[in-house]
């Protein structure tokens, strides 16, 4: 393993002083870092993405194991530190400066691919939805989101934390929680607990049905939550009955499944 120098000395001397606009909370423990790539189960010659690298800490632990990193930072005052880190591992990491809103990660590198970050909290729920899109397009995502999102991610049906979050990405998606992380971890700490979480994309959805359609079912329903799926879905102009759902029940009742069938039954109405 390359000598490194500490993460600290590193922010220091690249004048790394952490930003809230780009949800900067960095994380210098490199146990954790380690922790978060074998969570991943990442493996010599890997094809990784990293999203939001910062100073390195990540990137080390995903070098380390030996994958084949990708990784894109907007701030550009990293780009020096990450470069440093580059040569210590020769050909190993490629940097893109940019927004990862606007890149189409699977043009980075060939599949097999998974993405493993970080994530800055401003952005992690947009960016997330932009993978899911072209979900069959990775092998897994390890990312880490702020507890709450995590949990909105895992939710089963009856629970608070279910809504379309949860709708959208277990149709799609596996979901594991690997481990909470807790807000001393951070470099500056931010004010909520954060929670590593593992999506593997399924075989195929849980059900058939159209993004669109499934958006546009979940939007009703969970757009007014409380009230019976009678009432918030009635601007849909569904049979709730023929389609084997009951019209009394609310939205955080119904399992994805339900909802798939109601996409359906727009999608072909
Ligand atoms: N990976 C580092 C770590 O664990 O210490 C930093 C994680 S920090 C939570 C999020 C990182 O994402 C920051 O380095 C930030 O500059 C970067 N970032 C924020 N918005 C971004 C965007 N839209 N595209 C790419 N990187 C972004």
């Amino acid at each position: 393993m390359p000598d490194l120098p500490p993460l600290r000395d590193v922010i220091a001397r690249h004048g790394l002083r952490a930003r809230k606009s780009l949800g900067q909370n960095f994380l210098l423990d490199l146990n954790l870092t380690g922790r978060i790539a074998r969570a991943a189960g990442v493996t010599p010659g890997m094809n990784v993405i990293e999203i939001g690298p910062g100073p390195g800490g990540l990137t080390r632990a995903l070098l380390a194991a030996g994958a084949f990193v990708q990784a894109i930072e907007m701030d550009e005052r990293c780009i020096g530190a990450l470069s440093e880190l580059g040569e210590a591992y020769p050909g190993q990491l490629t940097l893109h400066q940019g927004d990862a809103l606007k890149v189409d990660v699977t043009t980075l590198c060939p599949a097999p691919r998974r993405i493993v970050a970080n994530l800055p909290y401003n952005v992690a729920t947009p960016l997330l939805l932009g993978w899911l899109r072209q979900v069959a397009a990775f092998d897994s995502f390890t990312l880490m989101f702020q507890k709450e999102v995590a949990d909105r991610l895992l939710a089963e049906p009856g629970t608070k934390a279910y809504g379309r979050l949860a709708v959208i990405t277990q149709w799609l998606c596996d979901v594991q929680r690997e481990f909470n992380v807790d807000k001393a971890a951070f470099t500056p700490p931010p004010k909520i607990m954060s929670t590593v979480v593992t999506l593997t994309p399924r075989p195929a959805p849980l059900a058939p049905a159209n993004w669109e359609c499934l958006e546009k079912v979940t939007a009703a329903a969970f757009g007014q939550r409380r009230k019976m799926l009678r009432a918030s879905l009635k601007p849909l102009n569904l049979d709730l009955e023929a389609l084997g759902i009951t019209p009394t029940a609310r939205a955080e009742e119904l399992p994805v499944e339900a909802f798939c069938t109601l996409a359906r039954a727009i999608e072909y109405s």
